[in-house]
């Protein structure tokens, strides 16, 4: 596209959850004068999210958008330049590092900080949408202690799922888990775990068919893919845990990138594999995925940024 809007900056972050605002807290009050840019869900994953519990410092929990529009206010106050705007594209071949904004708008950058989150996947039943926030979550640590006593269904085999399922098992009276083949793929332990715990009934060769309920989950309809049987359960949640689709894909030209799309820091540090630019949050972290941790990594990243960037001066 021609004439596209150009800019310069010392410091471009992309991404807004907790992990983009902590970076830009840390970056505004070290002077860097970070400009950082939303994306298309303002807030990121929290805002998907009812109450938070388990962030210290709101004794009483608080709800995720409100949160997060904290945590941007916080960042203004700094003196952060938030602006709405999803990048589209990056050229980090050569220094200064580009990024288009909306397709149009082309910013360079001195240092850039990758805070881009990840995207829960979901099954794409209708009545999972409708029921989203309902008693459908896909996230256990979330909002299983709202069902406590309950019984409820989580759908997936992987690690995550297993951790939830007895994450879930320790609060709720039974845990539904439907497992799609007549295996699971998370680790031998893990499933150990799963199938020694006596309130996990696991449903092999099974799949979600419908979630039930007009307003709330009431319930679930199952299906054998084997025998093709129906059958519905009596359950107040469902949780969907069947893996994570970090938001990379802009990078991965040009960052290294682990077989599961998640970016590669080296350990211990937000460094990626070019020089200038770091990662932070979801979109590097496939274990923890919470938003303490996504700050914390926040934190990190606009401090070797700012040492990143202190250093090149010197060198001029
Ligand atoms: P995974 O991709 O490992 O697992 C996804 C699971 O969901 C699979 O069992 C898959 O089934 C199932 N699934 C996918 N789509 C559907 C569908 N449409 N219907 C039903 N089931 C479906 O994701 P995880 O989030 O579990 O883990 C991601 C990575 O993070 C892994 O490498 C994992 O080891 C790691 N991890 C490690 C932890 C730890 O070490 N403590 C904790 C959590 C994650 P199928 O097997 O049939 O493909």
């Amino acid at each position: 596209m021609e004439n596209k809007q150009q800019e310069h900056v010392h410091l471009l972050i992309i991404g807004s959850g907790p992990a983009g605002y902590t970076a830009a807290i840390y970056a505004s009050r070290a002077n860097l004068k970070p400009v950082l840019y939303q994306g298309i869900q303002p807030g990121g994953q929290l805002t998907i999210t009812t109450e938070v519990e388990n962030y210290p410092g709101y004794p009483e929990g608080i709800q995720g958008p409100e949160m997060m529009v904290d945590f941007e206010k916080q960042a203004t106050r700094m003196g952060a330049d938030i602006r709405y705007g999803m990048a589209t594209s990056v050229d980090f071949s050569k220094q200064p590092y580009k990024v288009v904004i909306d397709e149009e708008k082309e910013i360079t950058a001195d240092a850039i900080i990758i805070a881009t989150g990840a995207s829960a996947k979901w099954l794409g039943l209708p009545s999972e949408q409708r029921l989203n926030g309902s008693g459908v979550s896909a996230c256990a640590v979330c909002d299983g202690f709202f069902f406590r006593g309950k019984e409820v269904a989580i759908v997936g085999a992987g690690d995550t799922a297993a951790e939830e399922a007895l994450y879930l098992s320790k609060m709720c009276s039974t845990v539904h888990m439907l497992v799609r083949r007549d295996e699971m793929r998370a680790s031998k332990v893990m499933q150990d775990r799963v199938l020694k715990t006596s309130n996990i009934i696991v449903y092999w060769n099974s799949e979600a068919d419908e979630v039930l309920g007009e307003n709330k989950v009431e319930g679930l309809r199952i299906y054998n893919n084997k025998t093709q049987e129906k059958k519905d359960i009596a359950v107040s949640a469902f949780f969907v845990a069947i893996g994570h689709q970090p938001n990379s894909a802009i990078f991965k030209d040009y960052l290294q990138l682990d077989e599961q799309d998640y970016i590669v820091t080296v350990p211990g540090t937000s460094r990626t594999n070019v020089e200038g630019v770091f990662a932070c949050g979801d979109v590097q972290d496939k274990i923890y995925r919470q938003a303490v941790t996504a700050a914390g990594s926040g934190c990190m990243a606009a401090l070797d940024a700012e040492r990143y960037l202190s250093a090149k001066e010197h060198q001029h």
